[in-house]
């Protein structure tokens, strides 16, 4: 039933085009989202991404806006040119992932060996979808990132670039993947996302004439080097490095590189662990695997240190990773916490000692200081661990101790006055100086490595750092972008604010990124066409492409040259040009709709995608046409663990849709967190969406059933309010609309639903429950209020469950769509925080007298209800104008105003007071006898006993009256 109303919906507004946006004399709203990556079927975590610029659009429409909310797909790059042949070779991982989790059916999977075929047939997938969702898109300007006319756009873009020298050729480290053969970017990661390419520098410690070559970030400390670390338990091999060049192997790929650097002259063996040589291998060209080599054989001899010559022994560590560097440390227990605290676990490890006959050479280790340090002893190390009370390698503090000290000799550190050379110098200066030295004297090399590990590519292989050379880089680098962009980050609205910071870094962090790959779908560079334009790069201003995707995807890509784009996007226009109607068309369609005013994306894009974005439009664009806001969401979540595809781990959004409709799919992604924080989708948890949504539908009903006859929310009978509890009813639907429609403006989805859903809903049951007897008398202020709450309630909630409201809209006398109604507008006049006040009240007299009954455990018979006297209102009136709690200026005010002659009584109330002031909102004093005398009836039938309400305290045998104070009637109970 909701998959057929909510199908006829979708046809409706399709028929009715009303989601075709052109320009017109309304004032435009352009929003996107980022284009998916169509590589598998779309899940709940998409369902959320692509719902919440679908309800601010609906809002933005209710509110006047012309908007345009366009959909693309992004289909470049190398990923599914992995998985297509990966299917082909059968591979059974992947046939299982795209059958049973993107249920692929089985007829069509043989046919996703083809590349083209993947991104089509997914594209569609979630174009289909997406409909399904209800999304309000202009589905005209649906394109895919490989059309021939995008292609001409993205040349266009790179050329811009090329022209202003922003793009350049040279060797660079990049994040590689060696089974795809191509650079990785974050987003083709399975594991290792956000791990960062770190420079570190190889020292050469000889033996027998061959070397170990431990790598570090701090050379300088090769003053105070007291040994070398190996692991035991790993393999180490021995390879050559500058050998014959035409020998080395795993380079098929880049067969024209000229060789650099090394001469023949220059060979040298290394031994390195195992695992280190994928990732070396990828950096220094000329290594050459020679043999295995037994580390328990090397344990217990002795290296020389490159800088001193001083011998040190090699000793064991479990703590040294095969996969880090080159699988060898050089330790420095003085300044490194990790060797200092291996060093001690060693001497204490008498069984490690006896097996490699340590216990002479490991006695005399003496931890060597290099840095002077402040408060600091000649061992920062031991200081540091005991400060943090590390206890042992395998203790969580000695990373935090490691980092700490770091820090301090990074920024605070003096080169010793007995090391030679560089003493009295900043740690840092010295290690840029005695890095380049040793380089230059071929004592080190330059390397690079991940940040963490390990860096799995989607196709399953470990990523390395490899260098590439003749590679095409965006100078991200550069001073003068990184300025501009800057610039362009300033004048955006940033949701939530806190990531502005976030771009900020970014900004500045960036580097030469290398944007060309040699596999994948995609644009060829223009200018040298070997290379393709990687995904990063070709997604950065297609907004500016959906402005006019409708006009010339259908034309012939020849026109689209660049002066084309130039006069369309640029107004680069000549005096004695003279536009054709056509391209005059679509420069205005794209002058109407930029600059973007909303770009929704993923949190974790923020450093790429995200400043990318920036960067590229504060450069081609001029200033008037720079993004004007950004939203960045976080992450899905699966009954509370991290969704993936490839882990198996995620819902289908077909699927949601199929078990509880997009309504309740939508109401709950959209409920569940603010866009920014992580949702949690638990199943029973939506099932009370579900719930909720349903008695929402049925509420409409309800009203019918009071009224004894159909209500036609087209045409109410108005009604006077006389009673407190309707214009309270009034005053709350007001303040909700105003609260959720504050929320909406800064994308808060979650609160908006807060207040115009469940604490509406919370409202209208009490309403609902206060107003019983009136309900039965078909009183008609009760239903005029009811059904004035119906009307807005559809309209509040018509961009966050569409289908439900058209078809309560339709059903009950509303004409024509509600998502063409005007958004309800609040009237401040009607929120009365004293009518809330006065409801307060009453309940929490209910509430007292049920209390004091469970006390006593007997049914009070007679409850007398005194209200607090004049003197106390003007006392809390003098304290609210204080506007603090200052108990000594309330008293001294009070008293001189001669508010009561007991002064003492006096005092002991502003005493009071004071303590509560901030508890009791004073909203201004209100009748508290005509309240009471109003709800007499409600609070009799509530508490079963009879009501007294005293204008007097005549009768007072308990002397109770005087514990009344404002908004708190005092009672006496009989
Ligand atoms: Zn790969």
């Amino acid at each position: 039933m909701t998959k057929e109303i909510e199908k006829k919906w979708q046809k409706r507004w399709d028929d009715a085009k009303l989601f075709q946006s052109d320009p017109n004399e309304k004032e435009k709203l352009f929003i996107t989202v980022a284009y998916p990556y169509p590589s598998g079927a779309m899940h709940i975590g998409h369902g959320r991404t692509y719902t919440v610029p679908d309800v601010y659009a609906r809002y933005k429409r209710m509110q006047g806006y012309n908007v345009l909310f366009p959909m693309g797909w992004h289909v470049t790059g190398a990923p599914v040119i992995g998985i297509a042949s990966r299917i082909r070779d059968k591979d059974p991982w992947t046939l299982e992932l795209y059958e049973k989790v993107h249920k692929v059916p089985k007829e069509e999977l043989p046919k996703l060996i083809d590349p083209e075929y993947i991104v089509k047939y997914f594209s569609t997938e979630y174009h289909n979808v997406m409909s399904d969702m209800g999304y309000s898109i202009d589905w005209r300007r649906e394109f895919r990132t490989t059309d021939p006319s995008y292609k001409k756009f993205v040349e266009w873009q790179l050329k811009q670039l090329k022209a202003q020298d922003l793009v350049k050729k040279g060797n660079h480290p990049v994040k590689y993947c060696p089974g795809c053969g191509n650079p990785i970017g974050d987003h083709d990661l399975l594991e290792g996302e956000g791990a960062t390419i770190n420079e570190l520098t190889l020292l050469k410690f000889e033996i027998d004439g061959k070397y170990l070559v431990p790598a570090t970030f701090r050379p300088e400390t090769i003053y105070g080097a007291t040994n070398l670390w190996m692991n035991p338990d790993v393999s180490y091999i021995e390879v050559e490095k500058g050998g014959d060049i035409k020998e080395k192997e795993g380079m098929k790929e880049d067969k024209n590189i000229e060789k650099e650097g090394d001469m023949e002259g220059d060979r040298e063996i290394w031994i390195i662990s195992e695992k280190s040589y994928n990732n070396l291998s990828n950096q220094f060209k000329d290594l050459k695997k020679l043999g295995n080599i037994n580390p328990k054989e090397l344990i217990g001899r002795f290296v020389k240190n490159p800088v001193t010559n001083t011998l040190h022994p090699i000793l064991p560590a479990s703590f040294v990773d095969p996969e880090y560097g080159s699988g060898e440390v050089f330790s420095v227990p003085a300044h490194a916490p990790a060797d200092y605290i291996a060093l001690q676990d060693l001497k204490n490890n008498l069984k490690l000692l006896e097996e490699y006959n340590l216990g002479k050479i490991v006695s005399k280790i003496e931890a060597l200081n290099v840095v002077t340090l402040k408060r600091y002893s000649e061992i920062p190390a031991k200081d540091v661990i005991e400060k943090l009370q590390v206890k042992s390698q395998e203790d969580p503090k000695l990373e935090e101790a490691t980092n700490e000290l770091y820090k301090v000799e990074h920024s605070k550190g003096i080169i010793s006055e007995h090391i030679p050379d560089c003493a009295g110098e900043r740690v840092v200066d010295a290690r840029e100086s005695i890095k380049e030295k040793m380089i230059g004297d071929d004592l080190a090399e330059v390397m690079y490595d991940f940040s963490a590990h390990p860096v799995i590519c989607r196709c399953g292989t470990h990523g390395v750092v490899k260098i590439m050379d003749n590679q095409w880089f965006l100078k991200y680098s550069d001073e003068d972008w990184k300025v501009k962009t800057r610039e362009c980050l300033a004048q955006e609205n940033i949701i939530p604010p806190e990531i502005r910071s976030n771009f900020d870094y970014y900004i500045g962090w960036l580097e030469d990124w290398a944007c060309s790959r040699r596999i994948g779908l995609g644009t060829k560079l223009p200018w040298d066409s070997q290379w393709l334009i990687e995904p990063l790069t070709d997604s950065t201003i297609y907004m500016a492409y959906y402005t006019i995707a409708k006009y010339i995807k259908t034309m012939d890509p020849d026109i689209l040259d660049d002066e084309f784009f130039n006069k369309v996007f640029l107004s680069e226009i000549n005096e004695n040009d003279s536009l054709s109607d056509e391209v005059k068309q679509i420069k205005e369609e794209f002058d109407y709709w930029y600059p973007l005013d909303w770009r929704l994306s993923a949190k974790d894009l923020v450093g790429n995608h995200l400043s990318f974005h920036m960067f590229h439009h504060a450069t081609i664009f001029p200033k008037n046409k720079w993004p004007q806001g950004m939203v960045v969401f976080g992450m899905g979540l699966l009954e509370g663990n991290k969704m993936s595809s490839s882990k198996g781990n995620v819902i289908l959004l077909s699927q949601a849709i199929e078990d509880y409709g997009a309504d309740v799919v939508r109401l709950f992604l959209m409920s569940s967190a603010e866009p920014w924080q992580d949702f949690d989708w638990r199943e029973k948890e939506v099932i009370g969406t579900k719930r909720r949504l349903e008695w929402f539908s049925e509420f409409a009903d309800k009203i019918k059933e009071i009224k004894g006859a159909n209500i036609n929310i087209n045409n109410i009978e108005e009604v006077p309010l006389e009673r407190e509890i309707d214009k309270w009813m009034i005053s709350q639907l007001n303040l909700r609309i105003k609260d959720a429609t504050i929320a909406l403006e800064s994308f808060q989805t979650r609160k908006a639903l807060q207040d115009s859903f469940f604490l509406l809903k919370k409202d209208i049951d009490h309403y609902m429950y206060r107003t019983k007897h009136l309900i039965e008398t078909k009183d008609s202020a009760v239903i005029y209020a009811l059904s004035t709450v119906l009307k807005t309630w559809i309209k509040i909630l018509a961009p966050f469950t569409p289908h439900t409201c058209e078809e309560l809209w339709n059903t009950h006398g509303g004409e024509g769509f509600v998502i063409e109604e005007q958004w309800p507008i609040f009237n401040e006049d009607l929120i009365d925080v004293k009518i809330e006040k006065s409801e307060e009240i009453i309940q929490n007299i209910v509430k007292d007298i049920k209390h004091i009954n469970d006390l006593t455990k007997k049914d009070a018979e007679k409850v007398h209800v005194y209200t607090a006297p004049e003197w106390k209102w003007k006392v809390y009136e003098l304290a609210d104008e204080i506007g603090k709690p200052d108990i000594g200026q309330i008293i001294g005010k009070s008293i001189k105003t001669n508010l009561n002659d007991n002064k003492k009584e006096l005092s002991e109330f502003a005493k009071k007071i004071t303590r509560e002031m901030t508890k009791t909102k004073y909203v201004g004093k209100v009748d508290e006898i005509a309240i009471l005398n109003n709800a007499i009836e409600f609070i009799s039938e509530e508490s079963g006993a009879e009501i007294i309400i005293h204008e007097d305290n005549s009768y007072d045998p308990k002397n109770k009256s005087k514990h009344a104070i404002p908004y708190k009637p005092a009672l006496y109970i009989e």
